[in-house]
């Protein structure tokens, strides 16, 4: 059987966790799926392949909580002698598993692409964001492992998602990192991580105010706001638009890529995308050279065009 830690976050599963049960399910034809509260997703997790859904309830468990997370796991693993235990390659569920690892003191294998089990494991492992790929052997009784952000898609396999619900024993000790304030977090309505449509900026937008024409198109095409990292680093932007190997690795249907140059730090979190636009002074930045549809021009000439044709084609 292989254990998947899901994490949710404020009313919605990770996406990156149901492409790690759509992974679990390749290796094992048993997957379970073990959730921090949230009973409510069980039938969503039961539509990708989780048979049971162990729910732990406890009062410190009601937002992200890395160590008492592991914690919990830790006691399901001792009931259940999973085979293996899977998360999702997400900075949050990468320290999970690692604290996991940490208090069960075997190895623990983070953003893996593929996984063949057996004696001994092998994995494939993205390292620098994608841009390398390694394959190790993993010497462990139970194999705890990541799946890369988007490294396969998530794929439905209705299992029964029956609820086993059950109380970790935590100590004070395990609350010691919790979420106690939310600062400077992106507004309501779609994530980045969720966003189908991403229109994002870089140092070509030339300064904060330019991305009023970001918010607009991204608006009139239901999606979000992104950024590189020059952007937040200069504080035009928060941390939580940036795209990239340190901010979040997305894969919508349409990432366009306003002045930005395609650093490898930047497209290991936005090369996945099904269709990329890139406009872009330099025709040889780059992302024009990955794009699939390359604009030549000042982003400030081009993008205002772009909204108006926009606005035309959708009637808004
Ligand atoms: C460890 C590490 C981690 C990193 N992680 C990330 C990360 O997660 N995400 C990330 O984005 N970066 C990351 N970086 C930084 C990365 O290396 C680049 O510095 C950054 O992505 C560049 O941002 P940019 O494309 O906005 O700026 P630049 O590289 O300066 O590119 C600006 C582009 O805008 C174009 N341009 C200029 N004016 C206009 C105009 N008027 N109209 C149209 N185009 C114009 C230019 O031709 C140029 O191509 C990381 C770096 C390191 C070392």
């Amino acid at each position: 059987m292989i254990l998947v830690h899901v994490d949710h976050d404020r009313g919605a599963v990770d996406a990156v966790s149901l492409q790690a049960l759509t992974l679990a399910r390749c290796l094992d034809s048993d997957v379970q799926a073990v959730i921090m509260g949230g009973a409510e997703f069980a039938p969503e997790l039961g539509e990708y392949g989780a048979s049971i859904v162990h729910v732990a309830e406890h009062p410190g468990l009601t937002d992200y909580a890395p160590q008492a997370t592991a914690r919990a796991i830790v006691g399901l693993i001792n009931s259940l002698a999973p085979t293996a235990v899977l998360g999702a390659g997400t900075a949050r569920g990468n320290e999970v598993l690692a604290h996991v690892a940490a208090m069960t003191d075997l190895p623990f294998a983070a953003d893996c692409t593929e996984i063949t089990l057996g004696s001994p494991v092998r994995v494939t492992r993205a390292r620098w964001g994608g841009n390398l790929l390694e394959e190790s052997t993993v010497i462990t009784t139970t194999l705890f492992a990541t799946v890369f952000a988007h490294a396969i898609p998530a794929v439905q396999s209705p299992a029964a998602g029956a609820v086993s619900a059950f109380t970790p024993e935590l100590s004070p000790a395990d609350l010691a990192v919790v979420i106690i304030e939310r600062a400077g977090a992106a507004s309501a309505g779609v994530t980045l991580a969720e966003a189908k449509v991403v229109v994002s900026g870089g140092r070509g937008m030339g300064g904060p105010e330019s991305f009023s024409l970001l918010e607009d198109l991204a608006g009139l095409l239901g999606g979000t706001v992104g950024c590189s990292r020059v952007v937040t680093s200069a504080g035009w932007r928060p941390h939580a638009e940036q795209v990239g190997q340190t901010g979040t690795k997305i894969a919508p249907d349409l990432y366009i890529a306003c002045g930005i140059s395609g650093a490898t730090q930047h497209l290991a979190g936005c090369k996945n995308s099904k269709t990329l636009i890139a406009i872009n002074t330099d025709p040889d930045a780059p992302i024009m050279q990955i794009a699939d549809y390359a604009i030549v021009g000042d982003v400030h000439a081009v993008l205002p065009q772009v909204i108006a044709l926009t606005r035309a084609a959708t009637g808004a």
